[in-house]
């Protein structure tokens, strides 16, 4: 989507501090970090949100989980754990409409989550 914040990230035309990169994924620091690991995984097709997941587009959150389970030995958070997130709409706090995995880590994290 042209207008889509992420597909620009994908695409390179806004930039990112990468953490991981193939045909299909992207894997980036997010701008406003909440716990010392914070990677935002995107595929680089647009697909919305958990909502827009399907028989046809599903493949990719396979591999966005082998990649997240490489990252997280890159990172050295794979020992001492981690939490991946995917907020879907307004309730679940999604602020850009573009498929996305939070990778938190490196600290305590409190459950349930506000
Ligand atoms: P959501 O709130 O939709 O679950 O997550 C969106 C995340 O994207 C937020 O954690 C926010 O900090 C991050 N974010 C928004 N805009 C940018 C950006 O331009 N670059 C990066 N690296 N992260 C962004
Ligand atoms: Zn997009």
């Amino acid at each position: 989507m042209s207008d889509c914040i992420f597909c620009k990230i994908a695409k390179g035309e806004i930039p990112s501090k990468k953490v991981y990169e193939d045909d299909k994924v992207l894997a980036f620091y997010d701008i406003e970090p909440a716990a010392p690991v914070h990677v935002l995984v995107i595929p680089k097709n647009h697909i919305g949100s958990i909502n827009e997941i399907n028989n046809e587009n599903s493949s990719i959150v396979a591999h966005i989980f082998e990649v997240i389970n490489k990252i997280v030995v890159e990172l050295n958070i794979a020992d001492t754990g981690y939490r991946v997130v995917s907020n879907c709409g307004d309730q679940g706090g999604q602020t850009v409409g573009h498929l996305h995995f939070h990778l938190l880590g490196g600290r305590n994290l409190a459950w349930p989550p506000g």
